[in-house]
């Protein structure tokens, strides 16, 4: 089928992402006082890729604390999202932990002494509980298809296993990596787990913590400078929001205070960031004055 090419173009390397409708378009945005609004497809779930790396950071960093920077960096990569390139100067040291090599490092962590399945589990249980909702699930037919093309992930994964950077064994981390991203989940499913990054650190249902408010401001930091790969300049350019993309065509956007917005549109631009999605999040920013570098009133 032609795309419209503002649009973009679905991404094609698994068959059950290349199946899904391109026309889909949704949105959900949570307030910090409680308000729910959603629209188009906001409630068809979808499958949320690298979106899950917010959600893997923050348990891992519960797991490993500032240790966790010793593996690795903070630092945009001004690559693609499975680049391999600097990981041989950087002797294994992944840039940040939202290109592929970094969120498999935390994975890594997150397995522990763990058992993949109890990892996975752990995972799920956590993005059930910050959203509030226990039907979300993980798409076993996603994970396998990613399993069975993940070609790239394995060479990142045995390069880093070969500098030491990776503890458990190849499969094992890269099992459960696939299985987070391949939770799905709908804008306002998405929206209600990013609540805790717009309230520093706490779960505005029951109030207990997630994490600190500097972690929470830190994972904020890392989603604006390196949220969208090698176009999270242009991200924060256009849109000025921490955000973090995935290649199923969902963004997460945090307004620190404000909201927790999800956009949905399968169409991806040349750096495999939701063209719609970016799109429609410039201009809800332009209408509303949201992006933390507008002044704030008072
Ligand atoms: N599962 C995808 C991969 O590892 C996630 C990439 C993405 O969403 N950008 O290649």
């Amino acid at each position: 089928m032609a795309q419209a090419p503002e649009r973009g173009v679905p991404a094609g390397y698994i068959a059950p992402l290349a199946a899904v409708d391109s026309a889909r378009f949704g949105i959900a945005i949570v307030t910090a006082d409680g308000r729910e609004f959603a629209g188009g497809d906001g409630d068809m779930t979808f499958s949320i890729q690298s979106i899950s790396k917010v959600f893997a950071l923050t348990l891992a960093l519960g797991v490993a604390g500032d240790q966790l920077w010793t593996r690795v960096g903070v630092e945009p990569s001004g690559t693609a999202f499975n680049s391999i390139v600097q990981l041989e100067h950087e002797q294994g040291i992944p840039r940040n932990p939202f290109i592929n090599a970094g969120a498999i490092v935390v994975t890594d962590v997150l397995l522990g002494r763990h058992e993949p399945r109890e990892a996975i589990g752990e995972m799920l249980r956590f993005v059930r509980m910050l959203a509030g909702d226990k039907d979300i699930f993980v798409d076993e037919t996603v994970a396998r298809a990613e399993e069975e093309t993940g070609f790239r992930n394995l060479a990142l994964a045995n390069y880093m296993r070969a500098f030491g950077n990776l503890r458990r064994p190849v499969e094992q981390v890269l099992g459960v990596y696939f299985h987070h991203c391949a939770l799905a989940m709908s804008c306002r499913q998405l929206a209600r787990a990013g609540r805790y990054l717009m309230t520093g650190g706490r779960h505005p249902e029951t109030g207990h913590s997630i994490v600190s408010a500097r972690r929470a401001r830190r994972i904020n930091a890392l989603m604006l400078t390196c949220g969208h790969y090698d176009g999270s300049g242009e991200f924060a350019f256009r849109v000025g929001l921490p955000g973090k993309s995935g290649v199923g065509g969902g963004i997460l956007t945090i307004v620190p205070g404000v909201a927790s917005i999800a956009v949905w549109s399968p169409g991806l631009n040349e750096r495999g960031n939701s063209q719609l999605g970016t799109f429609a999040l410039e201009r809800l920013v332009h209408r509303t004055g949201w992006s933390i570098f507008d002044p704030r009133p008072g």
